[in-house]
Formats: C-alpha cells, sequence, structure tokens
C-alpha cells in the first residue's frame, strides 16, 4: 500500500488548460474522493493518475516513486470505471482472472485469489456467467473483483456507482465503505456527488473548473466550508444563500434582506461593516419555523411543502430569494401548510463576502 502525491499537476489540450494545478497528498491507506460539477477536471486528474492521460506539468508520486512517466501497467494502480469495462465473451472468474492471467501468475494461485475475491464481493454463484447475464450491480461488483485481485498499491474509482439505480447505489455505497475497512486500500474516487462523497470519504476534494476549491473531513467542509461555492455544493438540499447587507442592529450586526433585520453572529469582520455587501448563508436543517411575533424572526411567504415522510422541504420566497426549510413533519402537517416565517440561531449562520465568496473569519465550528 501506497502514499499518492500530486505537485502543481497541470493538464492542457494544446492551447487549453483543464487542470491548473493541483496539490493534494494522499496518506496511505487513505480514501480520498475528488467531489465537483460536471467538466471540472475531476476524470482528467484520476486518468493522469492512473496513467491514461498524459501529464503537462507538476510531479505525480506514487509510493516515493516519481511515475510521470511509468507506463500505466507499471504503476501498480487499478481502475473501476463507470461503465464496468467487462470482457463480454469472458465469464465472471476470466473476466476476474485477467490481469493475473496478463501477469503470468501460476493457475492454483489464480483459482484461489478468483475464489477468494468472489467470495469478498457475493459472486462465488455466478463465476461462470457472462456479464451479459448479470445485473448492473453485480457487473460492478467483477470490475471492483478485477481490481482487488491484483492487490495494487492504489485504488482508482470514476463515477464506479453512476450507472445503478438509486437503491442499489445505496447499496453498493456501503459494500464499497466496508471493502475499504477490510482492505484498508489507499484509494481516490471521483463522483460529482455529494452523498457518495460525504459518506465515503476519509477526506473530501472539492473541485471547481480545474482548481481545488477546499480539502478536509466530510463534517469540516460541512461545518466550514471555505467558500460560497463549497457551501452551496455539500449538503442537500442545499445551503440558501441570499445576498444582503451589513446594517446594525439593537444588540448587534444583522443581515437586512428584503427590510428585515436576521440577527447575524458577533464576528470581528463584522464591526463597523455596516454596508457590507455579503452573502448570508442558512442550512435548510438550521432553520426553524417560527409564529408570528417570534423574536428574531424573518417573513417569508410559502410557496409549496414537498412531504418525503418523516420530514418536508417548505418552498419558501423571501424578498425575491427562494428559501428552503427542511423540517419533520410529525404531527405538525397541517401547521406546515401555514408557515410564513422562520428563525435561525446566529451561530449557525455562515457568512461569505459577496464580491470573492470567501467565508468571513472567525466562524468555524467544531464537529
Ligand atoms: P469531470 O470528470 O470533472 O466531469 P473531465 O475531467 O472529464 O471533467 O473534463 C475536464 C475538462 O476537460 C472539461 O472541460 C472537458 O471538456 C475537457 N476535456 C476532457 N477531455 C478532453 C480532450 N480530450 N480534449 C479537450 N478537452 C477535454
Ligand atoms: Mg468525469
Amino acid at each position: 500500500m501506497a502514499g499518492v502525491q500530486l505537485d502543481g499537476i497541470v493538464k492542457a489540450y494544446g492551447a487549453v488548460q483543464v487542470v491548473h494545478g493541483v496539490d493534494l497528498e494522499i496518506a496511505d491507506k487513505e480514501f480520498v474522493v475528488l467531489v465537483g460539477p460536471s467538466g471540472c477536471g475531476k476524470s482528467t486528474t484520476l486518468r493522469m493518475i492512473a496513467g491514461l492521460e498524459e501529464i503537462s506539468g507538476g510531479t505525480l508520486t506514487i509510493d516515493d516513486r516519481v511515475v510521470n512517466r511509468v507506463a500505466p501497467k507499471d504503476r501498480d494502480v487499478a481502475m473501476v470505471f463507470q461503465n464496468y469495462a467487462l470482457y463480454p465473451h469472458l465469464n465472471v472468474a476470466d473476466n476476474i482472472a485477467f490481469g493475473l492471467r496478463i501477469r503470468k501468475e501460476s493457475k492454483d494461485v489464480i483459482a484461489s485469489s478468483v475464489d477468494e475475491v468472489a467470495a469478498i464481493l457475493g459472486l462465488t454463484p455466478y463465476l461462470e456467467r457472462r456479464p451479459a447475464d448479470l445485473s448492473g450491480g453485480q457487473r460492478q461488483r467483477v470490475a471492483m473483483g478485477r481490481a482487488i485481485v491484483r492487490r495494487p498499491k492504489v485504488f482508482l474509482f470514476d463515477e464506479p456507482l453512476s450507472n445503478l439505480d438509486a437503491k442499489l447505489r445505496t447499496q453498493m455505497r456501503a459494500e464499497i465503505k466496508r471493502l475499504h475497512k477490510r482492505l484498508g486500500a489507499t484509494s481516490i474516487y471521483v463522483t460529482h456527488d455529494q452523498v457518495e462523497a460525504m459518506t465515503l470519504a476519509d477526506r473530501i476534494v472539492v473541485m471547481h473548473d480545474g482548481r481545488i476549491e477546499q480539502i478536509g473531513t466530510p463534517m469540516e467542509l460541512f461545518l466550514n466550508p471555505a467558500n460560497a461555492f463549497v457551501a452551496g455544493f455539500l449538503g442537500a438540499p442545499p445551503m440558501n444563500q441570499i445576498k444582503a447587507r451589513v446594517g446594525r442592529g439593537d444588540t448587534g450586526p444583522v443581515a437586512e434582506i428584503d427590510g428585515q433585520h436576521l440577527p447575524l453572529p458577533a464576528l470581528d469582520a463584522l464591526r463597523n461593516a455596516e454596508g457590507r455587501e455579503i452573502i448570508v448563508g442558512i442550512r435548510p436543517e438550521y432553520a426553524l419555523v417560527a409564529d408570528e411575533g417570534t423574536s428574531g424572526r424573518i417573513d417569508c411567504r410559502l410557496d409549496l411543502v414537498e412531504t418525503l415522510g418523516s420530514e418536508a422541504l417548505l418552498h419558501m420566497t423571501l424578498g425575491e430569494h427562494p428559501f428552503v426549510i427542511r423540517t419533520e413533519t410529525l404531527g405538525r402537517l397541517s401547521a406546515l401548510d401555514a408557515a410564513s416565517g422562520f428563525t435561525v440561531r446566529p451561530d449557525l449562520i455562515r457568512i461569505f463576502d459577496a464580491g470573492t465568496g470567501a467565508a468571513l473569519a472567525g466562524q468555524e465550528r467544531a464537529a
């Protein structure tokens, strides 16, 4: 097993640069997830690590060896793709064994490795079947088996669950997590799905337009997003973000929104900051439906209630801004239909500079 280090990694296609100097240090046995919107450079970065794309600039180190010019097969990495990339004419056992045959392992070693991996992945009953006769989830397991059986230094995953239906995706997500606990292998996992990132990662790397926005544990990023982009990307539904100006309230700073005053935390950065343009960030979970007359309440208008079962999403309008509240339903669904305002604890509000999007200093919270 091994660590992976990216120093100033750049990718350009001709004159167009798509990855702009990525610095990232991944520890031995760590599970790191690269997450970001489509086109932000996740796959390109992963494929440069795999050796499937040439590196245009910077240094890539795997297990203390610079591998920029090392062929993919000699990097000792194994990649699992979204489309499985199985050999259709080979059965499950032969698909799993493929890499070992190339390496000219003995028949006995191949047979026992395939048996062991098939048992880990629950594929033992299907060893004779061809990929066409398997479900999507089983195919993805074969693809993982083919990677595991080689005992690579590093596992690379590119959206491995995106072709599966929602239920299977959740199930396979848990399996991948269990597998990582069991094998303890260094893993780099690419996804556009923030739930996969939150649930799988030891550390998440949020990417945007070919750059890293922030690196941290899932809870660090959820609680202390460095900027409005990260705040809007992690969490579902996303954090409400409302442009406002800082005003002076009776007891401290407020945000002036739609002619109303929302009490803000007493940050140093908000002292004597009247008129400063900010983005007020409020997670849908932290806004509490409040009756008229409640102190600190912000009035808004209810557009729609989406009932999810134990919870509901209230789609409100605040001035001209959409604003979503996530709340429990038990015994209060009819009351929610009459919701017309909310309160939020000032220390749960996140405040960003309206120009740069950077989080103002002094808001960091511990999990
Ligand atoms: P992601 O995996 O995050 O969705 P990619 O890494 O696939 O994004 O792509 C990053 C950017 O690189 C995109 O803008 C994409 O259009 C561009 N790109 C990818 N492959 C090529 C290529 N062969 N030639 C030119 N541009 C490419
Ligand atoms: Mg991709």
